[in-house]
């Protein structure tokens, strides 16, 4: 089942058109990514789907409800969370407050408390660095803290936008991991990658961007094997 539906969707920053009648879904449980050169609109559409931005045309259906003309914090609140690029986390505040900041719209504290521990579990490194000031944390640290603060919201679907950018390479498969625990344990994944190789690996359906449209689409595994998906993004 469609737990997200993109249809027709274009996006306009004044004259520049940077998404254009682009078609895409996210079914329940799956990962899907979406790829593409830098420019091509991937921040862009994300944005869109979390209500930080609003179509110029087209409809973005979650849950059977149209929410593209929705306010981001309805948006979050429906259990859409996104993690952004480049992290943001809250300077000044140390981790778990961080944390906190991400479970801010919710009522059931038992539920948040036992969050806490499922965000430690799945990042022991932030358990250790539970009350030091996040802007003291390495990069690959803030991006598991922007990722835990996503979670602490309990989003039935998760927006990653680049989630492995500027990170060491073992950082970087310690995330893509950790991507996938979190679609074993129940949310459905929207990836941005410039990481194509890996993105595809762990994906189970992808789409190419290109200049604001969708060239190709297929399961991880096609894409992968595709030789224009080779050519133009895995350097093969
Ligand atoms: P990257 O991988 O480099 O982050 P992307 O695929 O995420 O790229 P977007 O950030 O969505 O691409 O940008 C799509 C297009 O829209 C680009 O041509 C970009 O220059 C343009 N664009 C993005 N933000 C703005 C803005 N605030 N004002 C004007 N143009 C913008």
């Amino acid at each position: 089942m469609a737990l997200l539906k993109v249809t027709d969707l274009s996006v306009n920053y004044g004259v520049i058109q940077a998404v254009k009648k682009v078609n895409f879904e996210v079914n329940t449980g799956e990962i899907v990514t979406l790829i593409g050169a830098n420019g091509a609109g991937k921040t862009t559409i994300l944005k869109t789907i979390s209500g930080l931005l609003h179509p110029s045309a087209g409809t973005i259906t979650y849950e059977d409800q149209e929410i593209q003309k929705q306010k981001s914090q309805k948006i979050v609140a429906a259990g859409i969370s996104q993690v952004p690029e480049g992290r943001h986390i809250f300077p000044g505040l140390t981790v778990v407050e961080n944390l906190q900041m991400g479970a801010f719209l919710r009522k059931d504290r038992d539920g948040v408390k036992a969050d806490y521990e499922m965000v430690f579990e799945r990042f022991p490194v932030l358990k250790e660095r539970r009350n030091q000031d996040a802007a003291t944390l390495s990069g690959g640290e803030q991006q598991m803290l922007a990722m835990g603060r996503a979670l602490m919201a309990k989003p039935k679907l998760i927006l990653l936008d680049e989630p492995s950018m500027g990170l060491a390479p073992i950082f970087i498969q310690e995330i893509f991991d950790i991507i996938q625990v979190i679609q074993q344990q129940g949310t459905t994944v929207l990836l941005i990658e410039q990481n194509a190789a890996k993105a595809l690996a762990i994906a189970d359906r992808g789409y190419v961007l290109q200049t604001g449209n969708i060239l190709l689409s297929g399961t991880g595994k096609e894409l992968l094997a595709n030789d224009d998906v080779q050519k133009a993004y895995l350097g093969g």
